[in-house]
């Protein structure tokens, strides 16, 4: 039998497609081991949102290949639908196949197909319409929250983005699926992620008319789910009927992640973005009034194409204004193909760096603000697999007071803070 290590990087999206890749192998009678040393095979699946998350992804190869020069490699992903003959032309790498072909790759590996190096298999992803996955039936490792991708693709065109060129256009997993997945996922831990590219385009490209809205009553009426987390839906796809059932339903995560990209409304124009700030700000301030405390999360992009020192400083003090819990702050990186990356007026990379210094700063103080304020509550959480590990439902992490198994969800008294999370108070502490 042989024996596979799948490795897979960048978003959500990405690790739930890993996810699926193990266990499309696994059907395939392959074994899917936890290590490369062991394996015959490695599957490298990839990001390409940034030119660093290439960079690592050259290196993974090279290192795997150094370090274990028997194993075939296999890259897949969105690094390789964009470059596929810049990786094939890797030593080591036997199969190179694109986010068109991914759900044929353990097939591919089983037919043991023609012996040459670097052997292509991809397709046009403009032209895919078909949601394709294969379903999710747990997850490995020592993670407790499954992730399921209910959407691919995305058919905005944000003038940085790479995104719709290597995933094509927004699809859509059926609602049945997706309510029979949670179901059996519900048989064996308590919460569940439902994540995506453009999550919140969920049903546009079907016939039945339903909105992420409609799936998730669907998922709390048909299934025993006691835990469903949204991950990141686009700002003004938050709609008040969303957040008014999230603010609703104990068994929806208090946790509304926007992208935000700039506080700049001259930025947000130039990214080709939907909305602007003022329009942002209603969704955010919505979610904080339905949902006083909710986890409010925002991705924010440092260092696009001519952001001035002032476009700058505008997107610091819309952030210092607005009730963010945490922000996952990325520094722009040129993508060849986008609108962006044609249009010069580069920023210099140390003031990029700079910029998203200060961003960090500010998300880490307005974490530790919103931490303080959950002390003396009591805050809904699931046990993780990391020991005295809980995470709640307005996503922080809780140290616990004893050991306890992992997918429970508890009610927990929180009693401080600590460096990264929250205590748990202690009932019985020592004298
Ligand atoms: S919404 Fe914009 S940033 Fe997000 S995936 Fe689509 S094109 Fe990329």
């Amino acid at each position: 039998m042989k024996r596979v290590f799948v490795q897979s990087f960048g978003c959500r999206a990405s690790q739930a497609d890993g996810a699926a890749i193990e266990a499309a192998l696994e059907d395939e009678s392959f074994a899917v081991v936890r290590s490369a040393a062991s394996a015959d095979v490695v599957v490298l699946n990839t990001c390409t949102v940034t030119a660093s998350a290439d960079v690592d992804t050259r290196r993974m190869i090279r290192g795997f290949h150094r370090d274990y020069p028997d194993a075939e490699i296999l890259v897949t992903g969105c690094y390789a639908q964009r470059a596929p003959q810049e990786l094939a032309a890797l030593d080591g790498v036997r199969w190179v196949v694109g986010n068109t072909h991914k759900t044929q790759i353990a097939q591919l590996v089983s037919q043991g197909v023609e012996e040459y190096h670097g052997q292509i298999v991809s397709g046009d992803i403009a032209q895919e319409t078909a949601f394709r996955a294969t379903p999710v039936r747990g997850i490995r490792g020592d993670r407790t929250r499954p992730n399921l991708k209910i959407q691919d693709g995305c058919s905005n065109r944000c003038s940085f983005c790479i995104i719709p060129a290597v995933r094509g256009r927004s699809r859509s997993a059926t609602a049945e699926s997706v309510i029979e997945q949670v179901r059996n996922l519900a048989r064996n831990y308590s919460e569940v992620v439902l994540s995506g590219i453009n999550l919140g385009r969920w049903g546009r490209d079907l016939e039945s008319g339903l909105r992420l809205v409609d799936l998730l009553r669907a998922l709390l009426r048909e299934t025993a789910i006691r835990r469903l987390r949204v991950s990141s839906v686009e700002p003004m796809d938050w709609s008040s009927e969303l957040l008014e059932l999230i603010a609703r339903e104990t068994r929806l995560a208090q946790h509304v992640h926007l992208p935000m990209q700039s506080g700049s409304d001259a930025v947000l124009k130039r990214m080709f973005r939907k909305y602007r700030t003022r329009h942002y700000a209603t969704r955010l301030q919505l979610a904080r009034s339905l949902m006083p405390d909710a986890a409010i999360g925002a991705d924010v992009m440092t260092g696009f194409p001519a952001e001035t020192d002032k476009e700058f400083r505008e997107t610091v003090d819309f952030i210092e204004a607005q009730p963010f819990t945490y922000l996952h702050v990325f520094t722009y990186s040129e993508r060849p193909g986008t609108h962006a990356a044609e249009q010069g007026s580069a920023v210099p990379l140390p003031v990029r760096h700079e910029r998203t210094h200060i961003l960090r700063e500010l998300s880490a103080r307005k974490q530790r603000e919103f931490r303080s304020r959950m002390i003396g509550k009591s805050l809904s959480a699931v046990t993780l697999e990391r020991p005295r590990t809980a995470l709640t439902t307005n996503f922080l992490n809780v140290e616990l007071a004893h050991g306890r198994a992992p997918n429970e969800l508890l009610d927990i008294p929180i009693s401080g803070v600590t460096e990264a999370g929250l205590l748990e108070a202690n009932p019985f502490p020592i004298l």
